[in-house]
């Protein structure tokens, strides 16, 4: 099963994803997560992706599909995976599209994760991340004494996570990715999941929704 998550910033991709991909034994990549490893390695995508994180944009279509090229042809198995953050752009979904298309393989779903516009907001001001296990989640969900309650390391506030930096970002997914939940609606693989609810009810929505036949 090879399937894509999509959704905007906040709305639970990686909490999601990973539960998917534990669910299903599915291998999990999320490319925000790699990305921000990169700039904290300063590698050289990393020096590139810095900036442009930083302005809330996109990074660009030619890198981030070599980024997947590279992480497929390593990753790539019977099993499939769950991408969670690719593709992004149309040019991305093109890309993945001929990718699977050379090798006889084919999309099993693309899922839209759901969330008012207010839920977001006030879910990025409370979000931290984990720089050691990439684990994702709410301040309240920390250990009492604050540390990540996977690994226990030291669970911080991503840097993009201020309030003018998510907007921009929201305007980006509007702009770019809005359109690639049109085209998996048009393909027929598309199932949209309201994510407000907590996150065992939609995790549960999302396996019973993926394991029925799209139209
Ligand atoms: P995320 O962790 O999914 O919220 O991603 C964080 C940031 O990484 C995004 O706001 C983008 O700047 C960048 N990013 C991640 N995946 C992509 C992608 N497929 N295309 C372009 N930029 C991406």
């Amino acid at each position: 099963m090879r399937v894509v998550l999509l959704g905007p910033p906040a709305s639970g991709k990686g909490t999601q994803g990973r539960a998917l991909a534990r669910h299903t034994q599915q291998t999990y990549l999320s490319t925000g997560a790699l990305l921000r490893e990169a700039v904290e390695n300063q590698t050289e995508i990393g020096q590139t992706a810095e900036p442009i994180l930083q302005r809330g944009e996109y990074v660009s279509d030619p890198l981030m599909c070599s980024i997947l090229a590279d992480w497929l042809q390593r990753n790539d198995s019977e099993k499939g995976w769950v991408l969670d953050g690719f593709p992004r752009t149309m040019p991305q979904a093109q890309f993945l599209d001929n990718w699977l298309g050379e090798r006889q393989l084919r999309l099993h779903a693309a899922i839209s994760l759901d969330v008012p516009f207010e839920e977001l907001l006030s879910r990025v001001s409370g979000r931290v991340e984990c720089p050691v296990c990439r684990w994702s989640g709410q301040r309240s969900d920390l250990t009492r004494s604050n540390r990540c309650p996977q690994c226990d390391g030291p669970a911080h506030s991503r840097k993009d996570d201020d309030p003018e930096n998510f907007r921009s970002r929201y305007q980006e997914y509007e702009r770019f990715t809005v359109p690639v939940v049109t085209y998996y609606r048009e393909e027929g693989i598309l199932i949209k999941v309201s994510a407000s609810a907590p996150k065992p009810a939609v995790t549960k929505e999302i396996l019973r929704q993926i394991t029925q036949p799209t139209s």
